[in-house]
């Protein structure tokens, strides 16, 4: 299959019905990859061949649009707090392989990292394209979106846009095969998980979770996981159950 590059629309250049032309940091990417013109390539969801390369950019001529793989059939959003160092990178690159949809970090009231809004910006740009490098590898032909950062009250008012959210609380007694036939027998398909930092969420923030409506905590056994394991392992679960 054609070598996929993820290209944002603002580097995108529609010159008539069949031609583009793209610049920014992926046509890079395709020189140091040495394609070369009469070359087909993927560029977000449609095949094209190099017509033209230029220093600086790419002309490109439309073919057809590409084979949709890889999208998984239920969307789940994650809702993290922000790791420490580089776990919420290792989160993202693989979630996205497991069939994440969306991802939105946020910060609660112990979470360790502070990030002023210039570190908040740059740490978004550097988590969306670990979302993006992760799609291209394992294949998938949909973006997987990581929100901006969001404090824990802007969080609890987007998880209302999911017909169903899981909160894994390791105070939780629920079960989480309750959980999950409930949402199978409604067959939802936009499903939110919520996991909280590494000191965990306060009692206040879990109660505030609680009392969100379509908001249930569930416990994932009698082991404290890891913030990361927590994630990866409530999302594996859940895909597997929804992806039948
Ligand atoms: N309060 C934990 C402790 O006592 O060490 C710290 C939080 S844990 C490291 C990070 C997150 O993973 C939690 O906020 C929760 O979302 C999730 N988590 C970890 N273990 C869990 C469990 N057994 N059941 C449900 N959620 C769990």
């Amino acid at each position: 299959m054609a070598r996929r590059f993820i290209v944002e629309k603002n580097n995108i250049k529609n010159i008539d019905a069949n031609t583009i032309i793209i610049d920014g940091s992926e046509v890079k990417h395709i020189q140091v990859l040495r394609h070369n013109v009469g070359d087909e390539i993927t560029i977000n969801d449609k095949i094209y061949t190099i017509s033209k390369i230029e220093r600086d950019d790419i002309e490109l001529k439309y073919v057809k649009d590409a084979p949709i793989i890889g999208i998984p059939k239920c969307n789940v959003t994650l809702y993290i707090a922000l790791l420490k160092n580089d776990k919420l990178d290792f989160v993202i690159q693989k979630a996205v392989e497991i069939g994440v949809k969306k991802i939105v970090p946020f910060i609660s009231n112990n979470t360790i990292v502070k990030l002023d809004d210039k570190g908040k910006k740059k740490r978004e740009e550097k988590l969306q394209k670990i979302a993006d490098e992760a799609c291209k590898q394992c294949g998938r032909m949909d973006i997987v979106k990581v929100e901006n950062i969001v404090n824990f009250n802007n969080m609890c008012n987007l998880v209302s846009n999911n017909q169903c959210t899981l909160f894994a609380y390791e105070l939780a007694t629920n079960s989480l095969k309750n959980q999950i036939k409930n949402i199978k027998e409604k067959s939802y398909k936009n499903i939110g998980i919520i996991i909280g930092p590494e000191g965990g969420f306060t009692t206040k923030e879990a109660d505030v979770l609680n009392n969100i409506d379509n908001v249930n905590c569930i416990s994932l056994g009698s082991r404290i996981l890891r913030a990361e394991t927590a994630a990866l392992n409530l999302l594996s679960i859940i895909l597997y159950e929804m992806e039948e």
